[in-house]
């Protein structure tokens, strides 16, 4: 493996663990197609557990460990 800046060889690869806080929502394209009638039926239907799930869902963050792998070039120290 090259360095893509200095071209040396001398390239070693790091794996680092990176915790990441994932927060859970929809996209916009989730809005624009479900998301706003399906809002509107929970309200009709569902107003009492729309409210809870909104509480409880809407707040629901994950803990993401997130592999990735560094290369360092041990010549010029560009990490890539
Ligand atoms: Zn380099």
């Amino acid at each position: 493996m090259k360095c893509p800046k200095c071209g040396s060889e001398d390239v070693i690869i790091q794996v680092i663990n990176e915790a990441k806080l994932v927060t859970k929502h929809h996209g916009l394209l989730w809005w624009i197609c479900i998301g706003w009638w399906w809002i509107f039926v929970k309200w009709i239907f569902l107003t009492v557990p729309a409210l809870l799930a909104l509480i409880f869902v809407g707040k629901r963050k994950k803990i993401v460990n997130v592999r990735k792998k560094v290369k360092v070039c041990q010549s010029c120290g560009k990490t890539w």
